[in-house]
């Protein structure tokens, strides 16, 4: 048996937030997780908030990162941010290929595995989502697209501790998550492409209710908390399923 991997919390606020309100949620989650936290958390906020969450967070257990990166070090990019920039902000992760970013930004796999590796050159931990459509699911095709998205990256080189989220797209933000089984056998096929140390995080409307039994599974080594990371006794909650067993 190789060593038991620590699980991971990580909040993804998307486009949500405001000085007052991060300043509340932040402080709410960090007095009740105390300082020795037996699972790891993050969240992951919009860019202007990385120098509030940097300083309210400083010292503290829950660890900060951003949403999105640019494949680029530097340059004419308007609207974009460097990994080198996030890494001055003390970020340790940034999220990859998210789901919204893939459909809603049209990211292709090229453009997540340049992001990754500029990710992990600055030094940051790249969170790499990769899920499959309702209808792709339908058509026998989860495995299919999963790897496809993993290998992008894979093929770049190492994932070495990156970590990996598998986001259903349908369970992401309706409600409808997937079962623990559902979600295990996923990430089992994923586990064979990856070192038995990398984390694997399940996301896509985890919530208080249903994290013990997600958790439970052999394979999921945490979640990606989208809407349940906005609301403090949630998201604590979560955090607290991950710290048990
Ligand atoms: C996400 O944004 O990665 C996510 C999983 O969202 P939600 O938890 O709201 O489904």
């Amino acid at each position: 048996m190789g060593m038991a991997r620590t699980r991971l919390v990580a909040g993804n606020w998307k486009m949500h937030g405001s000085r007052a309100a991060n300043r509340a949620l932040l402080d709410a989650i960090v007095k009740a997780m105390g300082k020795g936290a037996s699972a790891e958390c993050a969240v992951c906020v919009p860019f202007p908030y990385l120098q509030q969450v940097s300083g309210q967070l400083a010292g503290t257990a829950l660890a900060w990162g951003a949403q999105n990166v640019s494949e680029h070090a530097q340059g004419a990019y308007t609207g974009e941010v460097s990994a080198a920039m996030l890494a001055e902000f003390g970020c340790r992760y940034v999220i990859v290929g998210h789901s919204e970013r893939r459909h809603l930004y049209c990211e292709s796999d090229a453009q997540v595995a340049a992001k990754f590796a500029a990710a992990q050159g600055a030094g940051l931990v790249p969170i790499l989502c990769v899920g499959e459509t309702l209808a792709e699911r339908d058509a026998g095709l989860t495995e299919e697209v999963v790897a496809r998205q993993l290998d992008a990256v894979l093929g770049k080189g190492a994932f070495s501790d990156a970590v990996l989220a598998y986001e259903p797209v349908w369970a992401i933000g309706t409600g409808r998550t997937a079962t623990p089984h559902q979600a295990q056998a996923v990430h089992a096929f994923l586990r064979k492409r990856l070192s038995r140390e990398a984390r694997i995080l399940y996301g896509g409307s985890v919530k208080a209710g249903n994290a013990t039994a997600l958790f439970a599974m052999p394979d999921i080594d945490g979640g990606l908390i989208g809407g349940a990371s906005l609301v403090a006794q949630e998201f604590l909650a979560i955090v607290q399923a991950a710290a048990k067993g």
